[in-house]
Parts: C-alpha cells; structure tokens; sequence
C-alpha cells in the first residue's frame, strides 16, 4: 500500500509540475529590461526576502528556492550585468532591448495545506519570461497586406508631419531612380539604409514616434547586416503605371518584402510567439505626455497595431498562422514612480482608456486582460513642499540628465483622453531619474511599486 502510495505522489508531482512561458514586450524604452530585471530579481530572493506582499505564494512563507537556469537558454537576459550596474554606486541604467533573449526559473514552492495530501507537499514552477522588442508585433498587419498596399499606406503616412520633414531628403532620393530599370542590389542597400535611418530619427526625434515599419529595420535583432531586412516602401506616385519588369528595382523590393514576411514574420510568430502562454506589455504613457500630441497619436496607432497579434476572434487569419495559445494579458504603464502616489489611480485609468480605444476593433476572444500601473526601479521617494500656504506632495529623486537631487511636482495624469486643446506645453512635466541602487541582498517592497501584484496576477493562480 504504502509503495502504491508513494508512486501516487510521484505521478502526481510529475503531472502537476508546471511551465509557464510569460512574454514581456513593449516599444523601445518603455523598459522592459529594467522590468525583468527586476522581477526576476525579487523572485529569486522570495523565499527569504519580504519584499513581494501582494504576491500570495511569497508572502505566506510558501516559496522553498527559486533558481536560475538561464545558462540552460539559447539566448539567455543578460540578467548579470544588468544587476551589476544597477547595484553600484552610483548605479546605472543597463542597456535596453535589442533583440530577443529569455530567463528561465524553477520555483519550488509548497503547496497550501488543503491540497498537500493529495498533490504532495511540493511543486516546481518553471518559469520563461522572455523579453523581445514589440517593434516586432507592429510587422504582422503586414502579412496581410500586398507590397502595393503597404506602399499605399506608408506614403499617407510620408505625407504628413512629421515623417513628411525628416524623410524629405530621403524621399528625394527615390524620384532619382527608374523604378522599371534593371536592380542594382547596392542602390537598394543605400536605400535601406537611408529609410533604416529615417525611422531611427523619428524614433528618437523630439516626437519620440512609434508607428515604424519595418520593425527589424528598427531593431534588426539577429538580421542584423542581413539582406532579408533591405526593405522599405516605395512611395506610390513613383509606382510605374504599367507593368513591372522582371529583375527591376521595383520587382526586387516587391520580393524582399514577400521574404521579409515568409522568413522573418511567419517564422517569429510560428517559432516563438505561438509558444507564449500570457503576455505583459509595457508603456511609456508617461512619455507621450511629456512629448506631445504627434507622439502620443502615434503609440495609440502603434499599440493598436501590437494588439493585432492578440486579435484572436475577429478572422481566421491569426488561427491559421498558429494555434493561439496566450490566455492573460496584462497591460502596464511603467515608471509609476515618476508620478506621486496619488496619481498611480489616474495612471491604471489613463493606461486603461488607452487600451481602450486601441483596441477599439479588436477582440480578445479568451483572453483576460487588466491595465496596471507600476515601477520596477523606484528610483524617488515622497517629499513634502509648501506653497502659497498650501502642502503639496512632490518627488524627490536624483534628474537622469543632470545628475542633481531634485524636488519636483510633476504634475496630474489626466483621467480622460487628451483634446488638441490640451497640449499646452507646461502642462505635463514628468522628467527622468537616476535609478536608485537595486541591493544584491535584503530586498524591500519599498524598491518598486506593484511589482508583486504583477507577479500575482500573471503567475498566482499556478502555486497551488
Ligand atoms: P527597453 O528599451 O524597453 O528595454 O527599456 P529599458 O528597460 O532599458 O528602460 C528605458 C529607460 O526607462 C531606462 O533607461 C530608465 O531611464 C527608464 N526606466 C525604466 N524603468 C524605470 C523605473 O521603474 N523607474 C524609473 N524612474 N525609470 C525607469
């Protein structure tokens, strides 16, 4: 009896032993390496360290370890050297994400105590948090598209300000050039690099855009140097009216961009984004306030764009490319702690109206989704100021561009949408920190904000 017991448990720890693939994306800067950074920070210390309340399993004594089997990863986070500039002093931001790379956990944790007697005592989370760049996500409308009508959308786009100015010299260039003739492979190259750099400016331009096609143009990740990514639109006044010769210029980037979407988009959505079970993206809202109206109209298009890969209801299209899988996704607005605390509120509603209207024609047919505001670094703490008789809450935290302590108030994160009337330019102040040091050791709630709820929402309900 007892041996027909112990194999019980044995089956049942093997078949409740549990793998969680947890995607984290988002434009570039919205800090997604701080954030896994950080997670996986306090999730390694969890068994000994109070600094996750909110996060169930943690808090009530239940995680037994948590190791780092990265090494195990083909692309594994460079989650060391990450750790090594933000615990220094002075610390330091690390490198953001370029390309795609993951981290993998164990988590051993005991079970609650109704469930032990039939499950066993312990189980094994296995956990993948895998970061890659959301520029990405913002390639799959073209898989539905024809080159002709990408061209079409693109040179609305390249009408208007601001791509209009900065592409000028560049679109320029391409009136210089017999579309019919035959290809020179290295004017195409020289042309790809020029609209590679066109996007790179208007990226980290003063309007900070985010609507940039193609995403491995942006960020090329492991295509970098290839000549899978020497794509880019041509504008269609320059579209010859009859028909296109073969081996022309224009029959060449027509190719490139079938290829583009065959060996570069299907592939990443077949090798890797059909295996993600839930899915966190991060946003900069922030961000978009400071820079204004052109900036914050752009990431809505652009996030519209991203949640396209999440469309599972609306066609059959998304089905067809894989067989969906994600059933969570949580939506975050990150750098909370840029804002008082008593605008956190306003930020979770901010974010939400955002995702609202984003996802306007969207569907997300089983999936759950929830909007949340939080900090992975917090980098300033709370401070008192007096004026005109009147105590105000404001921050303090070291300024990223200057390196001084400051004491500022940033300002309110309005809870509706903004009008073309609101963009006055005093309105929102929301300025960069320094971080503040991450310890190796002896981790605290007060080192981010919501990072446990995080943590629960997405991965709770797998400790039992
Ligand atoms: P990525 O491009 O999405 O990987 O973005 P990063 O994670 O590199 O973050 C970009 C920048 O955002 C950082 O250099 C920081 O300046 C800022 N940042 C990210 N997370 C936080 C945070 O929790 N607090 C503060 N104050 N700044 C943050």
């Amino acid at each position: 009896v007892d041996l027909a017991r112990s194999r019980l448990h044995e089956f049942a720890e093997q078949s409740t032993e549990r793998h969680l693939r947890l995607a984290v994306t988002g434009l570039s800067q919205s800090g997604k390496t701080i954030f896994i950074t950080s997670l996986v920070h306090h999730l390694l210390h969890a068994h000994r360290s109070g600094s996750l309340p909110f996060f169930e399993v943690a808090a009530s004594g239940r995680v037994v370890s948590s190791r780092d089997l990265s090494t195990a990863s083909e692309h594994p986070f460079p989650l060391r050297q990450a750790l090594a500039g933000l615990s220094q002093d002075p610390p330091q931001w690390p490198e953001s994400t370029t390309g795609l790379s993951e981290v993998r956990l164990a988590i051993r944790y005991r079970r609650p105590a109704g469930l032990r007697r039939v499950l066993g005592e312990t189980g094994t989370l296995y956990l993948d948090i895998i970061d890659y760049p959301g520029e990405w996500l913002l390639d799959l409308p073209l898989l539905e598209m024809s080159f002709e009508q990408w061209c079409e959308q693109q040179t609305q786009l390249f009408t208007r300000e601001p791509r209009a100015k900065v592409a000028q010299g560049w679109l320029a260039q391409l009136g210089e050039i017999d579309w019919t003739a035959p290809a020179d492979p290295a004017v195409l190259r020289r042309l790809a690099d020029g609209f590679a750099s066109v996007l790179q400016q208007l990226r980290t331009g003063p309007d900070g855009l985010s609507l940039l096609q193609p995403g491995r143009a942006v960020l090329p990740g492991e295509y970098a140097g290839s000549e899978l990514i020497e794509l880019f639109p041509l504008m269609i006044d320059y579209w010859p009216s009859g028909e296109v010769p073969a081996g022309s210029y224009l029959d060449l980037l027509r190719s490139r961009y079938d290829q583009y979407c065959e060996q570069i988009i299907k592939p990443f959505y077949s090798r890797y984004f059909s295996r993600f079970d839930r899915q966190i993206v991060l946003v900069d809202c922030l961000k978009t306030l400071n820079r204004g109206e052109a900036c914050f109209e752009d990431m809505k298009a652009a996030l519209s764009a991203i949640l396209e890969s999440f469309n599972y209801g609306r066609s059959g299209f998304l089905r067809r490319l894989f067989a969906p899988r994600i059933d969570k996704v949580l939506f975050a607005s990150t750098k909370a702690d840029h804002v008082t605390a008593n605008q956190h509120h306003n930020l979770d509603r901010f974010l939400e109206l955002i995702v609202e209207e984003a996802q306007r024609n969207i569907r997300f047919d089983g999936i759950e989704t929830r909007s949340l505001a939080l900090s992975s670094i917090r980098s300033t703490h709370a401070a008192q100021a007096q004026m005109d008789g009147q105590v105000l809450s404001c921050l303090r935290g070291i300024s990223k561009e200057s390196g001084e302590e400051v004491a500022l108030f940033p300002g309110e994160v309005p809870t509706e949408l903004p009008g073309a009337d609101d963009w006055n330019e005093e309105r929102f102040r929301f300025i960069d920190f320094a971080p503040r040091r991450l310890p190796l050791n002896d981790l605290e709630a007060k080192h981010h904000i919501r990072l446990d709820q995080v943590l629960e929402y997405m991965t709770g309900d797998l400790f039992r």
